[in-house]
């Protein structure tokens, strides 16, 4: 795209600010402009700390002779054109106004050559006004110099540190871009001396070596990513379900990659807590205590780890025209950034490293690499089809007993809708899944758990026109009441959808060919009983809500039973599961999955605490 000057409304759409505030953020974003421009070779040279000189050199695209001037005016850009634009950027830069910013405060020059130009442009700017332009020979690319750095502002330089803190600022500043870019070759040099390098090779391992150093490098764990979905199709609206389904792919759709330390390699700060979303660095409050919490009790208080971490999701699900630094991004859904993070970074911890406490062994490794795929991919059915098949009896005594009151005292009220990621402990009475998360202890109900995981399923399976669905061996039959056989034969179709193939058998009588596949080995006969009392309760014909009550009816029905002894790792498929639902408290009907034992709450039980 040729440079141009952007619309007023998208000009005063981007909010003004400063840019420049110290020669960190000059280098900040010359960087960027050189990885916008596809350079696979960087060299930032400084000297004075900054002061005297910037210098970045790139092999990108560089500037067309006929857009040097203009690049060097406020709002003019290549990489946006419409205020729509800003929905989904997919540029480092887009704001138009760094180099103007630069060229302001500084003596400037730049020495730039296109692909596919034969002469290259030399430019120097004064305080922001052109000095001077030759045609000039020179490698393609663009070489960008700063000298005097705010020489025309002196209350900036006032503020300016000493040369050793500015170059420490850049020397931080260029090692997190080369971690955030493995395939492009850094160089920094300082005062004639390499101060860090990278080779390009695209290995982050090497990356981390160069800056952390080979030793501590080794020990790094590499994040294993977490969610690998195909990316949402449904855009969100009004409309209730889409918003469901928005907001669980967001949750799917986050992958998380990169290095953390174990919880031996340990920090007094928390300036080693590097975070990328989509490629950019950012400062997030939140994100890094997502990684915090992840280390809970892991790390003494006081203590932080080493983590380079980085998030890719779709563009127009990050806000980036937060800031005019563009530190700072906000998110569509914060709490899917938030979890994907610390479940991310938790599992690696918990598979990697040791994990204190008293876990049992065979439990304690449930970062699985072998954890089923997202529900919405066709091997979905790990309930249905895997280990947790209905059992031949049902201990209703138990049934009875799971959904009897428990006194209000051990009920503490639960702090918020997403439950954190938890530790399984075990189960009790056949019935509950113990498990322990950095708030407390956790009681969950294994049947209400399980419908409202496989109503989630169902629900997006249901979306993406994709339901699963198994064919019986031998097609069965089924007689239903006269009334209900005439509803039943007008709603073939719509039944179809949800998995249900059944065929008109003469008179009241029906053939079941298939069964949706959450209904795993449930009697045909019953389940379509399940279908025929749905439609005489309410006769408005599967419209959207009687659809949902009928899948919810059906995950009841499919639902692992209390009564049922669950195997560890069945047990810890089952939380993982529930941990990734958007409503994972409550069941489809409503009662709730869980109950919430605060370690506040137990320490009053003792009489620890008054
Ligand atoms: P932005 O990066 O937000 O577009 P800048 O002021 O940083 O705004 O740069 C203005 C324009 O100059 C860019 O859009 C790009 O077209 C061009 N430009 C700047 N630096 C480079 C570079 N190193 N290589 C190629 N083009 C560049
Ligand atoms: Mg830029």
């Amino acid at each position: 795209m040729p440079i141009r000057i952007l619309p007023d409304a998208v000009a005063s759409q981007i909010a003004a600010g400063e840019v420049v505030e110290r020669p960190a953020s000059v280098v900040k974003e010359l960087l960027e402009n050189a990885l916008d421009a596809g350079a696979r070779n960087i060299t930032v040279t400084v000297e004075g700390g900054g002061r005297a000189l910037l210098r970045v050199a790139d092999d990108g695209q560089g500037i067309p002779a006929g857009e040097v001037v203009l690049a060097f005016a406020r709002h003019a850009t290549s990489k946006l054109t419409t205020a729509d634009d800003l929905s989904h950027v997919q540029t480092l830069g887009f704001r138009g106004e760094a180099l103007a910013s630069i060229a302001s405060v500084s003596r400037l020059s730049v020495v730039t050559r296109a692909a596919g130009e034969g002469v290259g442009t030399q430019l120097r700017l004064e305080g922001g006004a052109l000095a001077a332009r030759t045609p000039i020979g020179a490698p393609q690319g663009t070489v960008l110099s700063v000298e005097n750095l705010f020489y025309n502002v002196p209350a900036r330089l006032k503020f300016l540190k000493s040369e050793t803190s500015e170059r420490s600022y850049i020397a931080q500043l260029v090692s997190r871009y080369a971690l955030a870019y493995p395939q492009v070759r850094f160089r920094l040099v300082f005062d004639n001396r390499i101060n860090f390098q990278s080779t390009g090779s695209g290995d982050a391992r090497e990356v981390l070596a160069a800056a952390y150093g080979v030793e501590l490098a080794r020990q790094l764990l590499e994040l294993g990513s977490v969610y690998d979905a195909p990316p949402p199709t449904a855009a969100p609206s009004d409309d209730e379900e889409a918003l469901f389904l928005h907001e669980r792919r967001a949750r799917d759709v986050i992958d998380v990659h990169g290095f953390i330390s174990p919880p031996a390699i340990n920090r007094a700060n928390r300036r080693d807590i590097a975070l990328f979303v989509n490629g950019r660095w950012v400062q997030d409050i939140r994100l890094s205590t997502a990684v915090l919490q992840a280390y809970h009790t892991m790390l003494m208080v006081g203590r932080y780890p080493i983590a380079v971490i980085h998030l890719t999701l779709p563009a127009e699900d990050v806000d980036v025209n937060v800031h005019p630094t563009k530190a700072e991004v906000r998110f569509r859904y914060p709490d899917a950034a938030f979890s994907a993070v610390e479940r991310a970074v938790r599992r690696t911890l918990t598979a990697l490293a040791p994990v204190p406490h008293f876990a049992p062994r065979q439990w304690s490794q449930d970062g699985d690499p072998s954890r089923p795929a997202p529900d919405w991919s066709p091997d979905w059915g790990v309930f249905a089809a895997g280990p947790l098949a209905i059992p031949a009896t049902v201990a209703p005594n138990l049934e009875a007993a799971a959904q009897a009151p428990l006194p209000p005292v051990v009920q503490a009220p639960l702090p918020a809708p997403d439950v954190p990621l938890l530790r399984v402990i075990g189960q009790v009475g056949a019935a509950y899944i113990v498990a322990e998360g950095p708030d407390g202890l956790y009681l969950i109900d294994q049947h209400a758990a399980h419908e409202r995981v496989l109503y989630e399923a169902y629900r997006l399976q249901r979306a993406a026109a994709y339901v699963v669905s198994q064919a019986l061996l031998e097609p069965v039959a089924v007689e239903v009441p006269a009334d209900a056989a005439a509803l039943l034969d007008s709603q073939l179709e719509a039944l179809r959808q949800i998995g249900f193939s059944l065929e008109p058998f003469g008179g009241n009588t029906f053939l079941v060919r298939s069964l949706p596949t959450v209904l795993g080995r449930v009697d045909p006969v019953r389940a379509v009983r399940v279908v025929v009392e749905d439609f005489e309760e309410d006769e408005t014909l599967l419209a959207a809500e009687v659809e949902a009550r009928l899948i919810a009816r059906v995950c009841k029905r499919a639902a692992v039973k209390a009564g049922q002894v669950l195997s560890p790792a069945e047990q810890i498929t089952l939380v993982r599961e529930l941990e990734k639902c958007v409503s994972p408290r409550t069941c489809p009907h409503g009662r709730p999955t869980m109950i919430h034992l605060s370690v506040d709450a137990v320490e009053r039980q003792f009489g620890r605490k008054g």
